[in-house]
Formats: structure tokens, C-alpha cells, sequence
């Protein structure tokens, strides 16, 4: 009696099982074959800060006041500026992000006052060793360009 019970209770299961994948079998695909794709993110997708590229100038904006700096509760920007002329605006020439202890909070992009940072797309950021979680904007800008 038992074994009978078993066979018509894997019957079912398997006649389940095989229903979802029947009904399923024609939908549209929502996944991708990643690492070989990627997904486009949502607009509101947070990953680590990035410099915004200006149309205007082919570059960012950051004039190296500091700002984002100040607001990061957990002090993981570090930026340095230089002026190209006596009278010119500073310009950063150093800009790095831990990534690793930010906590996306997004104070740094909020306080910008030249709106030059915003978050990335990038989603696959695993690292081996924690200095890997180290961004170097101004790098990452050039090598987009
Ligand atoms: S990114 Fe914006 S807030 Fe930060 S130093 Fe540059 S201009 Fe200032
Ligand atoms: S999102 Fe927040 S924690 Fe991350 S770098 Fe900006 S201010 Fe710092």
C-alpha cells in the first residue's frame, strides 16, 4: 500500500514539475547568460560614485572643494586639486572612492556642487583583497573616453 502511495505521489510531482516548465516554455527569457551579458541597470541603481562626463569639455567638472569629502560619514574619499594657471579654477587631479566601506548613502553626490558625481552601474564588484575595492575616478573617466 505504501509503495503504491509513493508511486502516485512522484507521479504527481513529476506531472507538476512538468507543467510549470510546459507553461513557462514559450515565455519571454527575464534572464541573461551572464558573465557573457549584462544587464542594463535601472537609472536608480547605486553602484560605486563616478565622475559625470560633461558633453561640453569631454571631462568632469570637480574642482577638488572637498565637499564630497566633508559629508562621507565614513571618510572614504580622497581628492586633490591643482591649478593649471595662477587665476584658473582648481581642477582635481586625484579623486580615489574606497568602495569597499561606502555605504552608499549618496551625501557626496547630493552636496556636489558641480553635479560632477553620480552612481555607476557597475553590479559585478567582487574583489580579492580589499585594495581592490579602490576607485580611481579620474582613471575610470579617461579610459570611458
Ligand atoms: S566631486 Fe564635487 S564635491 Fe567632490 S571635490 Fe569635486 S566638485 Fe567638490
Ligand atoms: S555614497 Fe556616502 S559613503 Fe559612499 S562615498 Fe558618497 S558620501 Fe561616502
Amino acid at each position: 500500500m505504501g509503495m503504491i502511495k509513493d508511486i502516485v505521489e512522484g507521479g504527481w510531482s513529476l506531472i507538476a514539475g512538468m507543467w510549470v516548465t510546459i507553461r513557462r516554455i514559450y515565455r519571454p527569457v527575464v534572464t541573461v547568460q551572464y558573465p557573457r551579458k549584462y544587464l542594463d541597470m535601472s537609472p536608480a541603481y547605486r553602484g560605486h560614485i563616478e565622475f559625470e562626463q560633461f558633453p561640453e569639455t569631454g571631462s568632469h567638472n570637480c574642482v577638488a572643494c572637498g565637499t564630497c569629502m566633508r559629508f562621507c560619514p565614513t571618510n572614504v574619499i580622497k581628492v586633490q586639486g591643482e591649478k593649471t594657471h595662477t587665476h584658473s579654477e582648481k581642477r582635481a587631479s586625484l579623486y580615489f572612492i574606497d568602495f569597499s566601506h561606502c555605504s552608499l548613502c549618496g551625501l557626496c553626490v547630493a552636496n556636489c556642487p558641480t553635479q560632477t558625481l553620480k552612481f555607476s552601474g557597475e553590479y559585478d564588484l567582487a574583489y580579492y583583497s580589499r585594495w581592490d575595492g579602490v576607485v580611481d575616478l579620474i582613471q575610470r573617466l579617461e579610459e570611458s573616453a
